[in-house]
């Protein structure tokens, strides 16, 4: 804990959903639901409009759609959000060397490292200030709450008093104060079960936690979490802000216009990826020990599965060899059948040396090129919810509702007014899916990532390149668990997708304008 409120932490409000009212004017100020939009998808982020009606992070969709059914049910457009987050993380860097991302929306920042007069409580206020309206101005209006404290634990506790579009300051000396009155499940890690677990030994607050003893509070929740329980019930907190841990690796990804289905299909996706991230530790010196595939689910859910070697590598063969038996304990543990619309391969761990490989024996043999055989990932088309379009004629717009082989399209972005809407036949060759222009690869200009395809796009993170790497999870800042869920986790397993058919949802009544012609 330190003498000044000193650690600042940042983070969006309904980043997702904001995202969406900002580029999709004719959903400003109305319930806006972002999550998976199939029969089994969750909620990952809310607008406020729409909690309003009870809806939050992690609902099923379908409770969702009970609570609030006049609210526009989107899918989320990662390539958006990534846009957004990457101009926000740039200003907090801007401002101190040491930023650290939990998510795409939320960072903490170490104002000791920024270039203030002063730590002084009205200085921090001021800065803080300040720095929310850049955010804003920045991201073309997207807001985000601030909190400073003396700790992360008390500047992610203040960020979230005053939400959305606030700002408070937690003066050093009156931590304990503020915290005592809360629920224990204020704590990083108190998540449901800690809470039952206290609650039963009559532990509800962080008043009543503080007055448990080390000893007690070991035997009801276990050693590895009781001192750190009794620690912070009494709001110290000596983590460091850790800059950078996210880009501690190097990731390929690509994002597919169709689901995916067939096995032979991804892991030859997955092999390909493979050897683009190994040219890249390679050309970095750099090789690591830990593999990790993500893959993302029709309904939105994001599956991370990794495995760790004895020693680093920077071999293509093996990290495609791992990558691809991932892939096989995942398809042997979940449900991928709705399809897979983002495949990638990541090695964190990273070390900047190589050991003798002892994954397997050498790889003398190069990895045979799996054949990616394109025209079968054009399977079946699909237009779900929100999805950005091109029309030849109209311009761009994004998908209001699909169905029954018809498409309806709003014509507008965040630079127009809120514009109309026109249906298509789901086939209608002028109607295109719409993707922002290919981002330049900061550590290589001149050599950039190839396309896997006319229905493919691939993303690329370095060491040194973007934030990439961090992993959403299927929702987005549940809030339950603090700072548990970190950057880059892995083994996280969403609710996985079922095959719904077509994308006959879509928004479930229109906003202000006639539905999908049948
Ligand atoms: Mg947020």
């Amino acid at each position: 804990m330190r003498a000044q409120a000193s650690v600042l932490h940042l983070d969006l409000d309904a980043f997702f959903a904001s995202v969406e009212q900002r580029d999709k004017p004719s959903l400003r100020g109305k319930p806006v639901v972002v999550g998976g939009v199939g029969g089994r998808g969750v909620v990952s982020t809310a607008s406020y409009e729409a909690r309003v009606f009870g809806v939050h992070s992690a609902m099923s969709t379908r409770e969702a759609r009970s609570r609030c059914p006049h609210a526009a049910f989107l899918t989320g457009r990662f390539h958006a959000y990534r846009e957004a987050s990457g101009v926000v993380m740039g200003l907090l860097r801007a401002v101190s060397p040491l930023v650290e991302p939990l998510s795409l929306d939320e960072a903490f920042v170490d104002l000791e490292r920024a270039d203030l007069p002063d730590l002084e409580t009205p200085t921090v206020t001021a800065f803080a200030q300040r720095l929310r309206r850049e955010v804003s101005a920045a991201t073309g209006g997207l807001t985000a709450s601030v909190g400073l404290g003396t700790s992360k634990f008390i500047a992610k506790v203040a960020s979230d008093l005053d939400k959305p579009d606030g700002l408070t300051v937690v003066a050093p000396g009156t931590e304990q104060e503020l915290l005592r009155p809360m629920k224990a499940t204020v704590i990083p890690g108190v998540g449901p079960a800690t809470a039952e677990r206290l609650r039963r030994a009559g532990i509800v607050t962080v008043a009543d936690l503080e007055a448990v003893s080390a000893e007690e509070l070991v035997r009801i929740v276990g050693r590895s979490h009781g001192t750190g329980l009794w620690h912070l019930a009494r709001a110290l907190d000596d983590r460091p802000v850790v800059a950078e841990r996210e880009a501690k690796s190097v990731s390929v990804e690509g994002t597919y216009d169709t689901d995916l289905t067939d096995r032979r299909l991804m892991e030859g996706l997955l092999t390909r990826q493979a050897g683009e991230v190994a040219a890249r530790l390679v050309k970095h010196g750099l090789s690591g020990r830990t593999i990790t595939i993500k893959v993302r689910l029709h309904d939105f859910t994001t599956v991370n599965r990794s495995s760790t070697l004895p020693s680093p590598t920077d071999t293509a063969g093996t990290i495609a060899r791992v990558a691809r038996s991932l892939l096989g304990d995942l398809l042997a543990s979940a449900d991928l059948s709705g399809g897979v619309r983002l495949l990638g391969v990541g090695v964190s761990g990273l070390a900047d040396w190589v050991q003798e490989d002892l994954f397997g024996g050498t790889d003398a043999e190069p990895e045979p090129e799996v054949p990616v055989d394109l025209p079968t990932m054009r399977r079946r088309e699909t237009w779900p919810p929100g999805l950005d379009v091109e029309h030849d004629e109209m311009g761009r717009g994004w998908v209001w509702g699909s169905g029954r082989g018809v498409v309806t399209v709003r014509f507008e972005t965040a630079e127009t007014p809120a514009g109309p809407v026109r249906s298509y036949a789901a086939d209608d060759p002028q109607l295109h899916a719409w993707l922002p222009p290919e981002p330049a690869d900061p550590a290589d200009p001149a050599d950039p990532a190839e396309p896997v395809g006319p229905a493919a796009r691939d993303t690329v993170t370095d060491a040194d390149g973007s934030t990439d790497v961090a992993a959403q999870s299927a929702a987005d800042s549940t809030g339950d668990d603090g700072e548990v869920g970190e950057v880059g986790e892995v083994g996280e397993v969403g609710e996985v997708g079922e095959d719904t058919g077509d994308d006959a949802g879509g928004l479930s009544a229109p906003p202000d304008a006639p539905g999908p012609r049948a």
